[in-house]
C-alpha cells in the first residue's frame, strides 16, 4: 500500500508547523510542490533533504501518469502548497480526486496533515460568528460577481474569502453598494509580523485603508458578518 500525503505547511511564520508534517516531509520517497524553490525555504529550515518536483495548476496530464505510476510502485508521496493547506484555493483538489477513483483505499491511503489555513486561522481570531459559515475562495472578477455580493447581503450566516491587495479596495466598495451595514473584518498578514485585524462597517474599513495606503499590501482575508 502507498500513502499520499496532503501536508499543511505554514502560510507566514515558519514555526507554525506540526510535528507530524515535518516527520511525514522527512519520510516520504518525493514532496510534490507547488513552487519547489518556495517549498525549499521550509524544507532548509528544517534540514529536510527529501526529493521534490513540482505539481501546479498547468502541470500535463503526463506528471499525473508519473505520479500514479510512483503510487502503483509502492511509493509515499507527500502534497505541498505555497502556503497553507493544499487543494484549498490551491492546486491538488483535482489529483486528489483522480487518485481516488484510480486506487483502491487498500491501494492508495490519501492522508491529510492538517495545519495552517488561512480562512481558519482568520475566522478564528476574528471576533464575527463562526458558528456557521461559507467559505468562497477568490470573489469571481466578472461573472457571479454581484450575485455573491446579494447572497452576503441577505444571508444571516458570516462569509470569508481570499483577496488580492490589488483589488481589496474594489471589493470593499462592492460591499459598501450591496451591504453597507455589515461588519466586516479583514485579516491582514496573518501570523507574520504585520499582521493585522481591522474591523468595521465596509465604509470604516474602506477609509481606513485609503488613509493608510501602507496597508493596502500584503495578504489578505476577508470576513463579513
Ligand atoms: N491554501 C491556502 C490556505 O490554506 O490558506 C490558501 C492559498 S490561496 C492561493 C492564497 C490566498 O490566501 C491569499 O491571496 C490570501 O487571500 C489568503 N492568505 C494566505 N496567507 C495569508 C495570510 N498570511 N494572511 C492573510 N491571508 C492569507
Amino acid at each position: 500500500m502507498s500513502k499520499f500525503y496532503v501536508v499543511a505547511t505554514p502560510i507566514g511564520n515558519m514555526g507554525d508547523i506540526t510535528l507530524r508534517a515535518l516527520e511525514m516531509l522527512k519520510s516520504v520517497d518525493l514532496i510534490l510542490c507547488e513552487d519547489t524553490r518556495e517549498t525549499k525555504k521550509i524544507l532548509d529550515k528544517y534540514g529536510i533533504n527529501t526529493e521534490t518536483m513540482s505539481y501546479h495548476a498547468q502541470s500535463k496530464l503526463a506528471k499525473t501518469d508519473k505520479i500514479f505510476e510512483l503510487l502503483s510502485g509502492g511509493k509515499n508521496l507527500a502534497l505541498v502548497s505555497d502556503a497553507g493547506t493544499p487543494t484549498i484555493s490551491d492546486p491538488g483538489a483535482m489529483l486528489v480526486s483522480k487518485i481516488k477513483e484510480k486506487f483502491t483505499t487498500e491501494e492508495v491511503q490519501v492522508v491529510p496533515i492538517p495545519g495552517p489555513s488561512a480562512v481558519i486561522t482568520a475566522l478564528s481570531a476574528s471576533g464575527l460568528p463562526t458558528h456557521e459559515f461559507t467559505f468562497l475562495g477568490f470573489m469571481p472578477h466578472k461573472k457571479g460577481r454581484e450575485t455573491l455580493f446579494k447572497e452576503i447581503a441577505t444571508a444571516e450566516r458570516t462569509f470569508v474569502f481570499y483577496e488580492s491587495p490589488h483589488r481589496i479596495l474594489k471589493t470593499l466598495e462592492s460591499l459598501i453598494k450591496f451591504c453597507p451595514e455589515k461588519k466586516v473584518c479583514i485579516a491582514r498578514e496573518l501570523t507574520k509580523i504585520y499582521e493585522e485585524f481591522k474591523t468595521g462597517s465596509p465604509a470604516e474599513v474602506l477609509e481606513y485603508l485609503t488613509k493608510n495606503p501602507v496597508k493596502q499590501k500584503g495578504e489578505f482575508t476577508v470576513i463579513i458578518s
